[in-house]
């Protein structure tokens, strides 16, 4: 782990990562971890991923669990925040962090598959970010942290830039940007820091197809300036800052980890 994860402390407070069994969201467990976090890992359907992410948080000397849980079912998120919460005292962070794609052109786009992307992206974002807000507030104050708490949601590039193909999952993200900003304004003076993560292209599960040939590599890479698919750890870095107090003033802001792919990468050659 590099010196920028362990210069910022995260000692003795627990977090909750939502689909935290790969990609993203395991990378930010482990951050956490590595900054002495305890941790509570869920997944929905990868027990043996997030399993394995426990085991090596509990290597590093830290309290892990891991919480099955669909995150777009209030019955499942609010006993997986019991279970968290019974496990590891309280929670201080929580990522939503959970999300997939079911993507198609929109006349061909099912309304079974236009429901599942906004129930588990938009709607599992709100029911996360509701279960924070109840533990910060029933906790009270004393604690670790400057903050009562800090939620983090994890958008897409796609809050911003129109996606053809995946009407869904833009709007979605959309949903995601001014549900933060929303509930950032409305938790703001009672100290809890809400704010929001736009990945780029990041080489994990979910956008496979996009760097798994090296022609869609290179495809791919015309639209990063940057010049490179981004890491896991690349996102983890920016989560341990905004989850910790060095952010203890940032709150409604989305932070792009893209490297560059938002700064309409076709104007680079003065358009
Ligand atoms: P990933 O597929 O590895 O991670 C998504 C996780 O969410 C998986 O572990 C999956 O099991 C879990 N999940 C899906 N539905 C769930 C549900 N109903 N309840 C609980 N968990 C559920 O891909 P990733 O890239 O790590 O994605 C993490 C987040 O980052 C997502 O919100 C995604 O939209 C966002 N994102 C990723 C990229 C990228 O390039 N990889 C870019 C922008 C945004």
């Amino acid at each position: 782990m590099t010196p920028t994860h362990t210069s910022l402390s995260l000692q003795g407070q627990a977090a909750l990562v939502t689909g935290a069994s790969s990609g993203i969201g395991r990378a930010m467990a482990l951050a956490f971890g590595h900054a002495g976090a305890d941790v509570a890992v869920n997944f929905v359907r990868d027990a043996d991923g997030a399993e394995a992410v426990v085991q090596e948080l509990r290597t590093m000397g830290r309290r892990a669990v891991a919480l099955r849980a669909d995150v777009s079912r209030e019955g499942d998120v609010d006993a997986m925040f019991q279970r968290a919460i019974g496990a590891l005292g309280t929670l201080h962070i929580v990522v939503c962090n959970a999300g997939l794609q079911r993507d198609a052109p929109l006349e061909q786009m099912t309304l079974e598959q236009w429901n599942t992307v906004i129930a588990v992206n938009l709607t599992g974002q709100f029911l996360c970010a509701r279960g924070a807000v109840r533990e910060f507030k029933r906790r009270g104050p004393q604690g670790p942290s400057a903050a009562l708490g800090k939620i983090i949601c994890i958008s897409s590039v796609h809050q911003q830039i129109p996606w053809a193909g995946h009407a869904n999952y833009a709007a979605s993200k959309a949903g995601v940007m001014l549900l933060m900003q929303t509930m950032a304004q409305e938790l703001a003076a009672e100290r809890i820091r809400v704010n929001a993560i736009a990945p780029g292209a990041i080489r994990t599960p979910i956008n496979a197809d996009a760097w798994r040939t090296r022609e869609a590599e290179d495809a791919l890479l015309k639209l990063i300036p940057h010049g490179r698919v981004g890491e896991p750890d690349d996102v983890a870095r920016a989560a341990l800052w905004l989850a910790s107090d060095a952010s203890d003033y940032v709150t409604g802001a989305t932070l792009f980890v893209d490297g560059g792919m938002a700064l309409y990468p076709a104007f680079i050659g003065g358009g």
